[in-house]
């Protein structure tokens, strides 16, 4: 195998983003080593570049084997895939995750069937051997708890919306906040938001009451998964409000309108694509697709209007 070049920066002197390189494409997905007494990740990436991530671990000037700790915003495999093979590699390591999403990191077969209908034949190719990880390992976080990760204390903030079993971790002293899927897809460079909207869980109400939360911690700075550190908090929190509004409001109205299920895939596509483009030039959709197909997104939002059309 070709190792990629290694692409790690210093976000504080503790504090290292580790770029996987998904699909060859750099700031895609990202997992954060926390560097101090108890050496962790936050978030670690599929387990297709996890021979990356390690090669970031030792170009943070660690070695693996001293790593303690791994706590995911959630168990979807871009941040959470590679979390078994880490812990079959490291005796050392303890898992946290959302008490909700535990039960599927020790038996990841459910996971897997779920990914397997976005994916299909995809899904080992892009993503890896996903392995189960012994109980005693995994360790489950409810709102409010607290873990020690490097030299921080983060508390872990319950946030579904993207899905039911989701954590931002806020470290109060530094302002820092690592929000998975949560505040959505904002690439390094680039001002504009993407809401994340896969089946089968996407549930917009709660979103909407997570970005609020989120807004009321007054964060110094927002890491995302996907990808870096924004110090942009407001605007960009209440940007993804916006387009995650904007997008089920289309959804509806075409559902309403009774179009197919690929009309309106198409339709999300063409007001999607536009306003990148017209935010960050043309060619901009590309990165985007690598972390979420359009058609995924699409797809969770039908589904979730449908839900609630027939709730009403
Ligand atoms: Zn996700």
């Amino acid at each position: 195998m070709v190792m990629s070049m290694v692409r790690i920066e210093h976000l504080a002197p503790d504090l290292v983003l580790i770029d996987t390189q998904y699909c060859e494409v750099p700031g895609a997905i990202g997992a954060y080593l926390l560097l101090g007494e108890r050496p962790a990740l936050i978030e670690v990436g599929p387990a297709s570049t996890v021979d990356t991530l390690l090669a970031g671990i030792r170009a943070a000037g660690l070695e693996p084997d001293d790593l303690r700790a791994v706590a995911v915003t959630h168990i979807h495999l871009d941040h959470a895939g590679a979390t078994g093979t880490l812990v079959h590699r490291l005796p050392h390591l303890e898992v946290y995750v959302h008490h909700v999403g535990a039960p599927h990191l020790v038996d990841p077969s459910r996971l897997l069937a779920s990914a397997g209908r976005l994916y299909g034949d995809a899904l080992a190719p892009l993503f890896g051997e996903v392995r189960p990880i012994p109980a005693e390992r995994v360790h489950a976080l409810g709102d409010g708890d607290e873990i020690h990760l490097g030299g921080r204390r983060l508390v872990a903030v319950d946030t579904p919306g993207h899905a039911r079993h989701h954590h931002a971790y806020f470290d109060a002293a530094s302002g820092d906040l690592f929000t998975g899927d949560a505040a959505g897809v904002a690439l390094p460079g680039s001002h504009y938001v993407r809401p994340p909207t896969p089946p089968p869980e996407l549930d917009v109400d709660a979103w909407e009451t997570t970005l609020a939360r989120l807004r009321a911690l007054h964060a110094r700075r927002l890491l995302l998964t996907h990808f870096g550190p924004h110090t942009w908090v407001n605007e960009l929190l209440d940007q993804m409000r916006e387009r995650l509004r904007a997008a089920v409001a289309l959804v509806r109205t075409a559902v309403d309108a009774g179009e197919r299920d690929e009309e309106i895939s198409e339709r999300v596509r063409a007001v999607v694509d536009a306003s990148l483009e017209a935010t960050d030039g043309p060619g901009a959709v590309g990165r985007y697709e690598v972390i979420m197909a359009t058609e995924q997104s699409a797809l969770g939002l039908i589904r979730y209007v449908k839900g609630t059309t027939r709730r009403r």
